[in-house]
């Protein structure tokens, strides 16, 4: 069986309850495209209002603790998330591994600790400038795949997002070539760590810089199983290409 298309926006801090009716008009789009999984992540401030308008659309969180509770001041659990509306997570963005220092152990942790609360996992990798221009970045982001990767990894709960760090917000994306070969290193180290059966269901997604223009060119690569959207996902009408670019 093929794998579902999963488009998914990360709208990171950005949005008020003023953007509610982009919310619900996403999440129409949402419902007009079955055969695409569509989902925002969003501030947490916004989940439940959100939950009510989502229409076609999941909504998810952008980070989760590791812990189930306890003393950690302004930090949100994975259950007070899911018990919020959410039915999904990010988990190592590659923001919050810089800004927040998040290691791979961590990142594993926050994916295990998610899928305890019955959230849905997007699990995310990607080089920098520097490891991209010295070569063999599929080697390095391999690595760092399969040190993140939480005991139990399965198609059923877990997706993957490439995102080369210096991608993000620039505009600039890499080579068709370039995302092809990294999603193709990246299925085989799951295969290496899951199973080859596992590793072809397993939804790997590109990040970073994906718009109206340039995502059906990166969705028809054979191992681009869909998008992490941030710039392009806070409006219905920047985010509608990108998801009809999906199917
Ligand atoms: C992201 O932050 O996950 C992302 C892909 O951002 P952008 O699409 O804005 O590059």
């Amino acid at each position: 069986m093929g794998r579902r298309k999963l488009v998914v926006g990360n709208w990171k801090m950005n949005g008020l309850r003023a953007q509610l009716p982009e919310v619900e008009a996403i999440g129409a789009l949402a419902a007009e495209r079955p055969a695409v999984e569509v989902g925002l992540c969003l501030p947490a401030t916004l989940i439940m209002a959100a939950s009510q308008v989502k229409g076609g659309a999941f909504v998810g969180a952008q980070d989760c603790h590791m812990k189930d509770n306890g003393a950690h001041t302004g930090c949100l659990s994975a259950a007070m998330l899911a018990e919020a509306g959410a039915s999904w997570t990010i988990v190592g963005h590659s923001e919050r591994r810089q800004d927040q220092g998040e290691t791979d152990a961590d990142v594993a942790a926050k994916a295990l600790a998610a899928r305890a609360a019955g959230l849905k996992v997007i699990l995310c990798v990607g080089e920098s400038l520097d490891v991209r221009d010295a070569g063999g970045a599929e080697d390095v982001v391999s690595a760092q795949l399969l040190a993140s990767l939480p005991e139990g990894a399965a198609a059923d709960w877990l997706a993957i997002a490439y995102e080369p760090i210096w991608a993000i917000g620039t505009g600039r994306i890499p080579t068709m070539e370039a995302v092809e070969a990294m999603h193709k290193a990246l299925r085989a180290a799951l295969a290496s760590r899951i199973g080859a059966g596992e590793a072809n269901a397993m939804r790997i997604l590109y990040g970073g810089s994906m718009n109206g223009e340039n995502a059906a060119e990166l969705m028809a690569i054979e191992d681009v199983d869909g998008g992490l959207v941030g710039g392009a996902s806070l409006t219905a009408t920047k985010f509608a290409p990108v998801i009809a670019a999906a199917g």
